[in-house]
């Protein structure tokens, strides 16, 4: 087992999250010029873990671990690209990543973090109902920390939940928001895309390319071009 250094500061340790929310390097100094949060589901074991093993690593390692962990992994080359990642990933190259330093590039210039905090025993699975309607609480302490512009949110299945639960997000507006648009919430300068998950029916790269595209260049913010060569 790797050490996790306590004092990394790409781990930023909410109140109350149990799987502390991922911040790149270069995520407060964006080259895309806007605050960008990427958030999946939920959290679930790997495959080739043993029995026991994810509770041991968290109790000795805490709430950095896994998404710092799983980032790193991905960017360090030990998942192929057909995996979840590498499809978000593709959103800011406007094309699948080609090598290692077009993972590292864009893993480090973003933030991540799984919406439902709950690690799961496989991938798949919903969250139970009791995590998500906690959910909102914890997103709001997770956006308070991280002050995102734009946040990409890959979950059709986990859309109307943000109207629902403790604290929910306003309503009408989530209702309203069609699959592959922008909810803006413009009292707080803060936005959600709401995107499917990138290994469901729904994911169409040329679609969510062009739809992310545009909505960054709405927020004022633009994907540096040699990202995309
Ligand atoms: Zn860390």
């Amino acid at each position: 087992m790797t050490e996790h250094d306590p004092r990394c500061p790409c781990c930023v340790s909410v109140e109350d999250v149990k799987f502390s929310p991922w911040r790149g390097s270069s995520y407060d100094t964006s080259p895309i010029g806007i605050k960008i949060l990427v958030m999946g589901e939920s959290t679930y074991e790997p495959r080739e873990y043993e029995a026991g093993q994810f509770k041991r690593e968290y109790e000795c390692l805490g709430s950095s671990w896994f998404p710092h962990k799983n980032l790193l992994a991905y960017s360090e080359g030990l998942w192929s690209d057909p995996h979840f990642a590498s499809k978000w990933i593709g959103l800011f190259l406007d094309r699948p990543p080609r090598d290692l330093e077009d993972r590292k590039r864009v893993v480090n210039s973003v933030a991540f973090w799984n919406y439902a905090d709950v690690m799961l025993t496989s991938s798949g699975k919903p969250p139970g109902k009791g995590d998500l309607k906690t959910a909102n609480r914890k997103l709001r302490s997770v956006l308070a920390a991280l002050q995102p512009r734009l946040v990409v949110f890959l979950s059709t299945r986990l859309w109307s939940n943000l109207a629902e639960g403790c604290d929910p997000f306003d309503q009408d507006g989530v209702k309203e928001t069609e699959l592959y648009e922008m909810f803006e919430m413009k009292d707080q300068g803060l936005n959600f895309l709401h995107f499917p998950h990138p290994r469901g029916r729904y994911w169409k790269n040329d679609k969510v390319r062009s739809k992310f595209k545009s909505a960054i260049a709405k927020l004022g913010g633009k994907i540096p071009s040699d990202w995309e060569r």
